[in-house]
């Protein structure tokens, strides 16, 4: 049990290239955090100061308080696991789980129940005598999860996990995961690029970006209060829809150019948006799922693909008067079809607005 601080972590590689800038994190004792972003962002490398595979070149980072930058890896008291499981092939799933406590000469007895408490929490009961070759990749995943637990370290350092697991394993894999966290009340730093892994598996998640931490809140502040575009754009899928665009006031009524058009925005939402400068550009965002069928509206589009998802639909457009793309999610009772043209409503409430220069977000959908 531990909380972990970093504090100013900068990482310059040899060859002079920054790959961490400056972050500050502050992890919660038995918190779940999820780094999360773009490939190259700097995770492996943050998870790795962490672990103390690699050292900041400057900043500190504290497990339980204690200034840990100089100190050896095993003696930070924390487990790793890694994409690739690196179980060793030549022992069963005993004695790969087993081995940590081999190497600190924890004795045989103590081994024997330990082994069997973590197969049990991990229903591996039934294998703790094959060989990794004879298991599946999720049994192997769970095996090296094993190994890593049953040091009771202060923290789990995960990298990756679940990559090399076929899609309907990982969705398997993330609920046992998040499960194990619950059951071990331990903190938990778990590394992924994926967006949907991040928001459903953790408390928080640190969203990175080129080695900058841009955001690090709950999956619900990061879907309705990114604090920027990259964050906007970067959480929930479909990816949310950008548009460049400007505002403009007429008689009193504040219009939005969209598409082509000239739209005007609902009057009992002109507050909302009364910081706007009239006439400078600005980038808007709005969500799949934030359009709807609407007959009365300007906005006439053709459906250029239509992606059929169960209980979603997927309808990819375009409009004839600008070179947008636009993907909307409709429920699957929509009538909608490829090649169809339709008129379509946007609900203004839940419109993002980010600033030109800076990409932050000034405007806020309401919920
Ligand atoms: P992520 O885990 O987010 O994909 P990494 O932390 O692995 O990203 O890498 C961040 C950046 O640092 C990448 O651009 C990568 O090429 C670079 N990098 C990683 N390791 C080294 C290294 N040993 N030497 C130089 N650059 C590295």
């Amino acid at each position: 049990m531990a909380n972990v601080k970093l504090e100013n972590i900068v990482k310059d590689y040899e060859d002079g290239y920054r790959a961490v800038k400056n972050i500050n994190l502050d992890i919660k004792d038995k918190e779940f955090i999820v780094l999360v972003g773009p490939s190259g962002c700097g995770k492996s490398t943050t998870l790795r100061m962490i672990a103390g595979l690699e050292s900041p070149s400057s900043g500190e980072i504290k497990i339980e308080d204690d200034v840990v930058n100089d100190m050896s890896p095993k003696d930070r008291d924390i487990a790793m696991v890694f994409q690739s499981y690196a179980l060793y092939p030549h022992m069963t799933v005993r004695e790969n789980i087993s081995f940590p406590l081999k190497m600190r000469k924890v004795s045989k007895d103590k081994i024997r129940s330990k082994v069997s408490n973590i197969a049990g929490v991990l229903q591996l009961e039934e294998l703790l005598d094959k060989k990794p070759a004879q298991l599946s990749g999720g049994q192997r995943q769970r095996v090296a999860l094993g190994r890593a637990m049953v040091r009771k370290p202060k923290v789990f350092l995960l990298d990756e996990p679940l990559s090399n697991l076929d899609a309907k394993l990982r969705v398997e894999m993330r609920s046992e995961i998040v499960n194990l966290h619950k059951k071990l009340n331990t903190t938990f730093i778990y590394v992924t690029h994926d967006q949907t892994e991040a928001m459903t598996m953790g408390n928080r998640i640190a969203v990175l970006n080129k080695g900058v931490l841009e955001q690090f809140d709950t999956p619900l502040n990061l879907y309705y209060k990114p604090n920027n575009k990259f964050v906007a754009e970067f959480i929930g899928t479909p990816k949310m829809n950008i548009f460049e665009t400007e505002f403009n006031e007429n008689d009193d009524k504040l219009f939005i150019k969209l598409f082509g058009k000239i739209l005007p925005i609902p009057s009992e939402l002109k507050d909302k948006f009364s910081s706007l400068e009239m006439g400078q550009s600005y980038y808007v965002g709005i969500r799949s799922e934030d359009f709807f069928i609407d007959e009365d509206s300007k906005i006439d589009l053709l459906f250029s693909n239509v992606e059929y998802m169960g209980s979603d639909i997927y309808a990819y457009a375009e409009s004839d008067e600008s070179s947008d793309r636009i993907i909307m999610r409709f429920d699957a009772e929509e009538n909608i079809d490829k090649n169809m043209r339709t008129r379509v409503g946007i609900d203004f409430k839940k419109l993002f607005v980010f600033r030109k220069d800076s990409e932050k977000t000034i405007i806020f959908p309401t919920r």
